[in-house]
């Protein structure tokens, strides 16, 4: 029998170098965050020995940083560090309270929302927030770094767009200035540990009461969370009156293609999805 291996580089290099070896004596190779998804997936889904590879020693994934152009969050960083840094969670609401719906305290200890992303639920609650945030995937390769918008990187159900060898390092995001604010919503029929019926992120900005620029994402309603363009559409140059949210939620409700299951059926997913978004709006809004 194939037995199970651990390594916890404390470089990306060495890292990198660690899943080249392990690829090329033909081993199968999983990068591990918090584990929270990897160690109920390793009880339930496959037992296949691998290679674990631990990113929480290297500098770059423990960065959670605020600049005053970017900010900074390392795939190593648990939820519950964000959400205790006041800078932070004054910055971005609407990413820290996704993070914060993500399982209990508990989960949160470890759970990090680069893991959230890689693993690519349909339902991960701090995708539809990021894509919201404009948050960008800073990529480690083989050849140096190349970086991809959140948006773009899951492609699948469970699937992302990291190629063999490559490690999520974290996530860069334009600092939000003083006019602009997010939120984030979610749907579950149990109010804790559930997974979300649908779920919207929102980030607008506001100058002298006009809507100006504004990013919506849905979540839960389609394979991957998707940025709706249509929906942003209908709110810049308004003044986030009703109509204008009314149409964003037309827009939202159009972009989502959901299943039917034991949580919800097809209609009644679209149908929050769009009273999700409006609320959202109001959220982010009121927060300008
Ligand atoms: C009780 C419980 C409740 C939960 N509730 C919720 C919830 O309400 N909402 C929600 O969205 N999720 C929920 N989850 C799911 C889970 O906690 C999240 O998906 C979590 O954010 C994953 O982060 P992690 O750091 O633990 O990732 P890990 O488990 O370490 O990794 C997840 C996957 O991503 C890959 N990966 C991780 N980091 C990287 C990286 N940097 N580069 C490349 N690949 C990487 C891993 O190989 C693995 O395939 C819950 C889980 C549990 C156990």
């Amino acid at each position: 029998m194939e037995s199970y291996g651990y390594a916890a580089p404390s470089s990306v290099s060495e890292a990198i170098s660690t899943i080249k070896a392990s690829a090329a004596a033909g081993r199968m190779i999983q990068v591990l965050a918090g584990g929270t998804d990897v160690m109920v997936q390793m009880k339930a889904l496959g037992h296949e020995a691998r290679t674990l590879i631990d990113i929480k020693k290297l500098s770059e994934t423990n960065r959670l940083e605020v600049g005053a152009d970017e900010i900074y969050i390392g795939a190593a960083v648990p939820s519950a560090l964000m959400n205790e840094d006041a800078q932070f969670k004054a910055l971005l609401p609407g990413l820290a309270e996704a993070a914060d719906l993500i399982g209990s305290t508990q989960i949160q200890g470890r759970a990090t929302i680069c893991g959230n992303l890689c693993n690519a639920s349909p339902a991960g609650d701090s995708i539809p927030a990021m894509i919201a945030a404009g948050a960008v995937c800073d990529i480690a390769t083989a050849d140096g770094r190349r970086e991809l918008p959140v948006e773009d990187f899951v492609v699948g159900v469970g699937k992302n767009a990291l190629q063999e060898g490559e490690i999520l390092l974290g996530l860069k995001i334009p600092t939000p200035q003083a006019n602009s604010k997010d939120a984030y919503l979610r749907f579950t029929p149990r109010t804790e540990m559930d997974i979300a019926v649908a779920g919207v992120g929102v980030s607008l900005t506001v100058v002298s009461g006009t809507c100006t620029a504004a990013r919506v994402a849905i979540g839960a309603v389609a394979p991957t969370a998707l940025l709706v363009a249509d929906a942003a559409s209908a709110l810049i140059g308004t003044q986030l009156d009703e109509a204008a949210l009314a149409a964003a939620a037309d827009a939202c409700r159009a972009a989502a293609s959901p299943i039917t299951d034991k949580r919800g059926t097809a209609d009644y997913r679209k149908t929050v999805v769009g009273v999700l978004c409006k609320r959202a709006i109001a959220l982010a809004h009121s927060r300008i």
